[in-house]
């Protein structure tokens, strides 16, 4: 088998992508300078964006740019003109590449009340909508973010408070949202009513710190303290006190299940599990589901590790590292053309020819999306001398897009929305292919199975359950996000 056949679908991002990652603190000194280290923490959860707002006292001041943290924060200067006590940051992937610092959060807005930024991870699925609304009664969008939304019904709502007209503006809101927000008196955080995306309470000293991933906490030096609740907003006043408010009643979570599979870093703790554990467990369930055999477990690095580790500690197969990975290659899909694209790849991921050659392998991915990686990875192990090539999924087959805040391509082009498992399989030249099944996954995560009748997480890209309506999805019949269907627009 050769790998230069002209593949049907591009292979970059061949991932769902989590496009954002949220950071707050209040009540310390350098408030920017924990915030840019957080977001280091979080740089995983998008490079594309970063931007910081902070707060002294008196005035906002905001810094945003287009790369990573480190190319964008990572000077004294730079920092310095972030003054203040209270500060908050976003990292964010743009599927687009080109749309600019307009959509680069926080996004920020001097209102009737006072200044507010926003930070926002997740995404509005109702948000064209509303934004028609809006726009139809005088409303001029600065960008085309559908986090601006939230800001223009805080702007009109008819509320004497700030924080009720908050409250009224998310309650107008469908689809996920993950927030910290800031006023000249206060650090606001929140989640949707159905807990869709991650959100954590940490505290340094005095000072409180709110992240979407456990790890940034531990990089910021900071104390787990809890998780914001689904349906919960937090409020931190200056002065340090904190309160808790509920106002969407009480609605059965639906934490997203792809975090713990992939989005989230494995030195997370999430919903009180270990990321990382729960990916081994997801590989264990794996092997008890689909043995096979072989004569090596073989992680497609990075994200594969964990539940390769899982497969062999199940199936008793040794584990190799039968795929190396560089670190020191740019990200492929800022590559001119389809031949340099190619090559990215393979500059990549590079066999391990001595490990592999002449053995039946078992390859280890958390999921396939279009599976032009996969053919690229079982090629790749089929030219090193790979007896057999067999294939395992940490995931359930992705068969629909998410319209909660992470990438991912239309359905037509996922491939599990266009073949049966056998067809995959081929697909990718596998000699067998097999995916986690939904209820090995529910197990991995602690459950019992999945309660079909009322799921405990959102799986809505394996089982199409979504567990909100999608409102603009609806109206318009375009599988896209907000902000790709506006930038096409524009
Ligand atoms: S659709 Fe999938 S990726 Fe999106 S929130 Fe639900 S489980 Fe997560």
């Amino acid at each position: 088998m050769t790998s230069t056949r002209t593949l049907p679908w591009d292979f970059d991002g061949d991932k769902l992508r989590e496009e954002c990652g949220i950071f707050g603190v209040i009540g310390t000194r350098d408030a920017a300078s924990v915030v840019a280290l957080g977001l280091h923490a979080l740089q995983h959860r998008g490079q594309e964006a970063v931007g910081i707002t902070s707060f002294d006292g008196t005035e906002f001041y905001s810094r945003r740019g287009l790369g990573h943290v480190t190319e964008n924060f990572s000077s004294a200067a730079v920092l310095a003109e972030l003054p203040g006590e209270m500060a908050a940051g976003h990292v964010r992937y743009s599927t687009t590449g080109g749309s600019g610092l307009r959509n680069v959060q926080p996004l920020f807005a001097d209102l009737a009340r006072g200044g507010f930024a926003i930070a926002h991870n997740g995404n509005i699925s109702n948000a064209l909508h509303l934004k028609h609304e809006l726009v139809n009664k005088g409303a001029i969008f600065q960008s085309t973010s559908d986090t601006e939304v939230i800001i223009h019904l805080i702007a009109t709502s008819r509320y004497p408070t700030l924080l009720d007209r908050f409250i009224d503006a998310l309650r107008m809101v469908e689809g996920a949202y993950s927030l910290v927000c800031m006023t000249p008196k206060r650090m606001i955080a929140c989640r949707d009513p159905l807990g869709i995306r991650p959100l954590v309470m940490g505290r340094i000293g005095d000072a409180t710190v709110f992240a979407s991933e456990t790890v940034a906490l531990d990089i910021v030096g900071a104390e787990f303290v809890r998780e914001i609740e689904p349906g919960e907003l937090v409020e931190v006043r200056q002065d340090g006190r904190i309160s808790s408010h509920r106002p969407f009643g009480q609605v059965s979570p639906r934490p997203c299940i792809f975090e713990h599979v992939y989005f989230s870093r494995p030195d997370s703790v999430m919903g009180g599990r270990s990321v990382y554990e729960v990916r081994k467990r997801i590989g264990v369930e794996l092997a008890r589901e689909s043995a096979i055999d072989a004569d090596l477990i073989v992680p497609v690095p990075d994200s594969g590790v964990p539940a390769a580790i899982g497969f062999a500690q199940q199936s008793g197969i040794p584990f190799e590292l039968g795929i190396i990975r560089s670190h020191y290659v740019g990200r492929t899909f800022i590559q001119p053309t389809d031949g340099a694209r190619h090559a990215g790849v393979k500059r990549k991921h590079n066999a391990n020819r001595a490990i592999v050659a002449g053995k039946r392998i078992v390859l280890i991915d958390d999921s396939i999306v279009r599976g032009t990686t996969s053919l690229q990875i079982v090629q790749m192990m089929r030219d090193a001398g790979a007896k057999e090539v067999h294939f395992r999924v940490a995931s359930p087959p992705t068969e629909h897009s998410c319209f909660y805040g992470v990438d991912t391509p239309e359905r037509s082009k996922l491939l599990a929305a266009q073949m049966d498992v056998a067809a995959m399989s081929a697909f990718i030249q596998a000699d067998s292919l097999a995916f986690v099944s939904i209820d090995g996954l529910y197990r991995a995560v602690g459950e019992a199975q999945r309660n079909a009748a009322s799921p405990q997480h959102c799986d809505a890209c394996f089982t199409g359950d979504y567990p909100t309506r999608l409102t603009d999805l609806s109206e318009r019949e375009v599988p896209a996000q907000l902000t790709m269907l506006a930038e096409r627009a524009a």
